[in-house]
């Protein structure tokens, strides 16, 4: 590998170490050699382009979808010394005639550009006589319409080949359908691509998941672990927005709304908020958090159930992209089931189908009773090495197994063979706790040997076992109402041949520190990381800089951690790279010093 590269990492970024696949896919971009890189979120695809740009013959341009993510982005990459600029339609006339003067004398390294700007009359060939090394496309996925954010001036990007002849593109997405990717590297025309796609885990995410009839006491609590942190509520409808941001906010916590319906002022007001603010809680609907690229957004609660694994991904992703802890709460129902089950029942039918079946996979993983880093990998087409994650709720062991499962199971597949395997999992449920309904007494069913046969529990976790035992291929739901059946495997299972395993959630204090939630922590000095905190706070301000471009919430875990007092052991900190040490090491040693020298731990 490039060594001008790895020096040029270490001191504009103060990284001596690749993530997965940042190598190969700088080793693409030297090579002129078209490349598809899919990685996670906080995988790391900026510096995949990013680095390269700096010992390129000439400027990289990229091209990225939203005009508040390129500001961010070079403000950041001014920041560490890199000399970019953007090109949109924000842009003043004579800020626009400054770029342009300085990409013709050779004076930048990389140019962001708006896909409408690169695409306006005259821009390519005034491009090209500037002769880019390579060009970036960032959130690539837009370009195809299998996405789930396609963008009809993406699909024009297709020109760019004809444009730029000789010069090699390089796609990045976080989006990892095979269908999207082969999609991608078609419309832009790419030659022979290397086709990178990294792993879909993201270990540092604590997944966890729970009914929400107890909701709003789990909320809470989450809130509460997270205080003085940065994170997100989502909420299906905008009127849940509005009551939980007030009811939230009442209670003390930094809550703000973001929704579609709100006038456009106050929104753009409270996402400025949520970059800026250490601590503050975005109550939103999904309609936030496209382009929101902060570092150390801590948490991702749901307050609903998303209607699809793939949104689920991409929503709760948006936590710990520095590869810090985090931790993803979703809070289902079945009423966001049938919710969603509704607006469904208004598309078209051959997309009504797809729909459906998602929608199931969904309420399946919320049911389910496997590691939740499996099936979300899974749904990737991925496995996970090794038994336990040690970041979900289900290996994290806070779910406590039911005693008595076997009886337990039996009792609900008599219950569906005595329905005849003509019911869905809710009448079923109903049946077995003996519910008064007039539909079931109507029906007959009140007199069933297994009518009321489970009184004592509560039917959401009859439920939920239902689905369990579905997950576990003891059950299957067929059809168009889910009618369920026993399998073979079932009927082995009412035989007493089989173990099934019923699971519920655990009564209070059973929560475990995951994994990386004690990695993360070990060693740092807790007292100073909060007075670094506050030291980059009055730096951002001071600067006019989101609080995350001076230093990362990583560097000064690193710092507070290896306390340093010396230049040279600044610089061996996580993410210290020259530059910023020359721009701001004497004021975080000192605060160090100072610190030391106080008796602080
Ligand atoms: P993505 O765009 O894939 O979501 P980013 O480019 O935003 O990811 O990077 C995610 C985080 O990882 C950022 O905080 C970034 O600074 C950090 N990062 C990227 N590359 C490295 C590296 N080689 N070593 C350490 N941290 C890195
Ligand atoms: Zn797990």
């Amino acid at each position: 590998m490039d060594s001008a590269l790895e020096a040029a990492m270490k001191r504009h970024w103060g990284y001596d170490r690749f993530l997965p696949l940042q190598r190969e896919a700088m080793e693409c971009v030297l090579a002129g050699r078209d490349s598809v890189v899919v990685l996670p979120t906080g995988g790391g695809k900026s510096l995949c382009y990013q680095a390269p740009a700096l010992v390129a013959k000439g400027p990289a341009v990229v091209v990225s979808p939203l005009i508040s993510l390129m500001k961010d982005q070079v403000d950041g990459l001014r920041e560490r010394g890199v000399a970019a600029a953007r090109l949109d339609s924000s842009l003043p006339e004579e800020e626009r005639r400054r770029v342009y003067a300085s990409l013709g004398e050779g004076g930048l390294r990389l140019l962001y550009v708006s896909p409408e700007r690169l695409l306006m009359e005259g821009f390519l060939e005034r491009l090209h006589s500037a002769r880019p090394a390579f060009l970036a496309v960032d959130e690539a996925h837009c370009i195809s319409h299998w996405g789930h954010d396609f963008r009809p001036e993406y699909r024009r990007l297709g020109l760019l080949r004809e444009a730029l002849p000789g010069i090699a593109l390089h796609a990045y997405t976080a989006t990892a359908t095979p269908k999207v990717r082969e999609d991608v590297a078609l419309q832009l025309r790419l030659e022979n691509p290397a086709v990178l796609v990294g792993s879909f885990d993201r270990p540092n995410l604590v997944y966890r998941v729970a009914p929400a009839d107890r909701g709003r006491r789990l909320l809470r609590e989450a809130l509460d672990r997270h205080r003085g942190e940065a994170g997100i509520v989502y909420a299906i409808r905008r009127t849940d927005v509005d009551t939980l941001a007030a009811e939230l906010s009442r209670l003390g916590y930094p809550a703000i709304p973001y929704h579609a319906g709100l006038p456009d002022e106050e929104r753009r007001r409270n996402q400025e908020r949520f970059l800026r603010e250490e601590a503050v809680v975005m109550v939103a609907t999904v309609a936030f958090g496209m382009g929101i690229d902060r570092p150390d957004v801590r948490f991702v609660l749901h307050a609903g159930m998303p209607k699809s694994l793939e949104h689920y991904l991409q929503e709760s992703g948006r936590a710990g992209r520095d590869g810090l802890e985090a931790e993803c709460l979703l809070l289902y129902s079945g009423a966001d089931f049938l919710t969603w089950k509704a607006l469904l029942g208004e598309l078209e039918p051959e997309v009504h189908e797809a729909a459906l079946q998602k929608l199931n996979e969904m309420a399946a993983y919320c049911r389910g009773t496997t590691c939740r880093h499996r099936v979300l990998v899974g749904y990737f087409g991925q496995e996970l090495g090794g038994d336990e994650c040690g970041a979900c709720d289900v290996c994290l062991g806070e779910l406590e197994v039911v005693p008595g499962a076997r009886e337990t199971a039996q009792k609900i597949l008599s219950c569906v063979l005595r329905l005849k395997e003509r019911f869905g999992a809710d009448y079923t449920a109903q049946v077995l706790t003996g519910s008064k309904e007039q539909r079931i007494l109507d029906n007959g069913h009140g007199s069933l040997s297994t009518y009321g046969i489970l009184p004592e529990v509560p039917r959401q976790s009859v439920r939920d076992w239902i689905e369990q035992l579905c997950g576990q291929g003891f059950l299957v739901k067929q059809g168009e109402y889910g009618v369920l059946g026993v399998t073979p495997e079932g009927w082995a299972l009412l035989k007493g041949k089989r173990e099934p395993r019923l699971l519920k959630p655990a009564a209070k204090g059973a929560r475990r520190e995951s994994k990386a939630g004690r990695a993360g922590w070990e060693g740092v000095d807790r007292p100073l990381f909060d007075e670094l905190r506050a030291l980059r706070k009055r730096i951002a301000a001071e600067r006019g800089l989101l609080a995350y471009m001076v230093f990362g919430d990583e560097t000064l875990r690193d710092m507070a951690r290896k306390r340093p007092v010396t230049r040279q052991a600044f610089l061996a900190v996580r993410g210290v790279g020259e530059v910023k040490a020359a721009q701001y090491g004497e004021r975080f040693l000192a605060l160090i010093r100072d610190h030391g020298a106080g008796g602080g731990s």
